[in-house]
């Protein structure tokens, strides 16, 4: 088959590579339709976060069509629609028990090359996974947009793990990806103010194309008298952060109300400075939210019913081959793009 291989940092080859084979009974074989690039594998691309080590085919955002299934598979059948969760979790051990699937002792991402694995992920034209990590796709939903189910999933996890009133105000930090499907989400599920903060000015634009009450700059000098205006006085009730930086979490801070709390979804710096004294005196809960357990069928039926649209946060879909010019043009900031979907 034909794969995207990063033979080196900063080095994707459209080569030919080994079809790959059904290992276990579960095993299914899924030939790609689309797959999104992530963020995370951006960040990969030159080493800086350790989890790409070359070489590795990576893509952990797709989906596609069911073309062999193992033994004991039952649940799909060939010619199935499906995407997968980018984690393959053992479904045994503690946390898999108690349904944190995310928090899985023996995780594995899909496209994830580190010290302890390396499995090969999806910027390829098939891919094997295992049945019980499969979702089946609602009937009309274009594979470029069922590639952002992982994405959608990870918001949608974030604000599920918040503890969340109708009528709170939320701001939301970062207005990119992550950022845009969180504001969607919480548009379609509570009815408090919602406030975007993003630098960008276009990125803003976006936010407000999906409903924000207010889309502010963080480095607006009148940023608190804005925030305070728009929240009685007191700062939002909730925040989500979704760019993983020192200055967007000072922000979040900044803006969230005494006893609120900051769900943390960026995961940018493996280091951040944090105003203690804010967190403590101000009783903040700083909240983590990794990845997915369970919302993929909630990503993909809000995806499907039109309560989300991820279409507007498509910069280009493009053929698979073409991987390296737009993973370095996602690399170098060019062009403000927000995602890239490859069709193998
Ligand atoms: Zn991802
Ligand atoms: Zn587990």
């Amino acid at each position: 088959m034909k794969a995207l291989l990063m033979e080196e940092y900063k080095k994707l080859k459209y080569v030919d590579f080994p079809d790959p084979k059904l290992e276990s009974d579960h095993d299914i074989l899924v030939r790609i339709k689309a797959v999104a690039i992530c963020g995370s594998d951006v960040h990969g691309f030159d080493g800086s976060t350790g989890r790409r080590l070359p070489p590795i085919v990576m893509g952990h955002e797709a989906a596609g069509e069911i073309v062999e299934t193992g033994k004991a598979v039952t649940a799909f059948k060939k010619g199935d629609r499906v995407t997968f969760d980018s984690t393959i979790y053992c479904g045994k051990c503690f946390f898999c028990q108690n349904g944190q699937f995310n928090l899985c002792d023996d995780r594995m991402v899909l496209g994830v090359s580190c010290d302890e694995y390396r499995r090969h992920g999806a910027f390829a034209e098939y891919v094997v996974v295992p049945d019980h990590i499969c979702v089946p796709l609602p009937e009309g939903l274009p594979y470029e947009e069922a590639a952002c189910t992982e994405p959608a999933g990870v918001a949608a996890h974030a604000i599920r793990n918040t503890p969340l009133a109708l009528n709170d105000t939320v701001a939301v930090v970062g207005s990119g990806l992550i950022g845009n499907l969180v504001i969607q989400i919480l548009r379609a599920s509570i009815s408090g103010r919602i406030i975007a903060l993003d630098t960008d000015v276009s990125r803003r634009e976006v936010a407000k194309s999906f409903g924000v009450d207010a889309a502010l700059d963080p480095a607006d000098p009148e940023l608190d008298k804005k925030i305070k205006a728009l929240t009685n006085g007191r700062g939002a009730d909730r925040v989500f952060e979704a760019v993983g930086a020192t200055a967007p979490i000072k922000t979040a801070i900044s803006v969230v109300r005494k006893g609120g709390s900051v769900t943390l979804i960026g995961n940018v710096s493996p280091q951040v400075e944090i105003p203690l004294q804010a967190v403590v005196s101000r009783q903040l809960s700083l909240l983590g939210s990794c990845a997915i357990s369970g919302e993929y069928p909630i990503a993909l039926d809000l995806m499907a019913r039109k309560k989300i649209n991820v279409k507007p946060l498509l910069s280009a879909v493009a053929p698979l081959s073409e991987g390296d010019a737009w993973m370095n043009r996602l690399y170098n900031r060019e062009g403000n793009l927000l995602k890239v979907v490859l069709i193998p």
